[in-house]
């Protein structure tokens, strides 16, 4: 039988990609966002697929399905810092009142979950690489708070719901990724620096460039979703591409997969900004065998190419 499953947050980055992957794996995907962040141009090719539907709705207000539903995939939340800190209350209310209709909703349809969870529950961590183990480290009122607090508080939500209702619970913390369809503004790292190399801006660095981050290619990421998606892993789980470099490292070498004049500029850092972030991936490998595939000078290469086509021409 046919696999359904509701997917909020879809249009976005990661979602979309998801969405196209569910389809092809011969799912039935209803997707429901609200487009705060998202952009329904990223679901282009699955427009018109009998075994997809899209609906626009805030899922912090509400959430309703007809009929059976096995799976709900709940990924809405605003994601890249420059989002989340121009939509504070909405990101809070992604991921609290977002993932109490959600739960609600598999608890109402007998469905597995899935929480986007991210590695900034590891906050500014004190112990690196990160493994599930680690509690974490952050602020909980300074201006991440909105986005690291509403992560955590929908984590531990989500383990409530599975040990009272007995419901499937899977929690992937999904560390920095990228590739195509990131938003050229959005903020992030990657974005940002091909942006501005591909104009021959200079590109900025917060601080002094020596924090570190570790990027996973989206097919990856996904390819890793699925595999959590079909294993028997319940609870949180690391997601990422354990190769570090720092944000520094990372600009130069955008600089020389654009070419051109690119200079770096260095600005104030923001507040919290984690000074290292590293995945442990013990866990997802020995579970699923799981393990990123693209290199990241290979992901950047694609992304760029991507983006050239992309963003100069609209
Ligand atoms: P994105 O901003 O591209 O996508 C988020 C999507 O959620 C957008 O389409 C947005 O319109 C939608 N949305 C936000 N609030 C909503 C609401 N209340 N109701 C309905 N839709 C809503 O971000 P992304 O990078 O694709 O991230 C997707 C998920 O993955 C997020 O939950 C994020 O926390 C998580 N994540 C992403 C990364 C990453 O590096 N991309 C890292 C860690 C975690
Ligand atoms: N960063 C930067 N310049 C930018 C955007 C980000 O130097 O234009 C830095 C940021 O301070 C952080 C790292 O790059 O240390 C990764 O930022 P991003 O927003 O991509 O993701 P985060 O890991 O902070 O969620």
């Amino acid at each position: 039988m046919t696999i359904r499953a509701v997917v909020t947050g879809g249009s976005g980055f990661v979602g979309s990609h998801l969405c196209e992957r569910l389809v092809y794996e011969g799912w039935n995907v209803v997707c429901f966002d609200s487009l705060i962040t998202g952009d329904t141009a990223n679901l282009a090719g699955l427009e018109g697929h009998e075994r997809f539907h899209f609906e626009r709705c805030d899922v912090a207000d509400g959430l309703s399905a007809h009929g059976a539903v096995d799976w709900i995939l709940h990924l809405a939340s605003p994601a890249s810092p420059v989002d989340y800190l121009a939509h504070p209350i909405e990101t809070l209310r992604a991921g609290a009142d977002g993932t109490m209709r959600a739960l609600r909703l598999a608890r109402e349809k007998s469905a597995a979950f899935l929480l986007a969870s991210t590695s900034e529950v590891y906050g500014d961590p004190a112990v690196h690489p990160q493994p599930e183990s680690y509690w974490g480290n952050v602020n909980p009122v300074g201006p991440r708070s909105v986005y690291d607090e509403a992560k955590r508080y929908a984590e531990a939500l989500t383990m409530a719901f599975h040990r009272t209702y007995g419901i499937a619970v899977k929690i992937p913390r999904i560390f920095n990724t990228y590739g195509p369809r990131l938003r050229r503004e959005d903020g992030r790292a990657v974005p940002t620096f091909i942006w501005e190399a591909l104009r021959g801006e200079p590109l900025t660095i917060y601080g002094d460039g020596s924090q570190t981050r570790s990027f996973c290619h989206v097919d990856d990421l996904v390819e890793g979703l699925w595999r959590i998606l079909n294993s028997d892993l319940t609870g949180p789980v690391n997601l990422g591409n354990p190769e570090e470099l720092t944000i520094l490292e990372l600009a130069e070498l955008v600089r020389e997969l654009v070419g051109g004049p690119s200079e770096v500029r260095f600005v104030e850092r923001m507040p919290d900004d984690p000074t290292v972030r590293r995945p442990d991936i013990t866990l997802i490998r020995s579970a699923t065998g799981w393990e990123p595939k693209v290199p990241l000078r290979d992901g950047l290469i694609r992304t760029i190419e991507w983006a050239r086509k992309t963003w100069l021409a609209g």
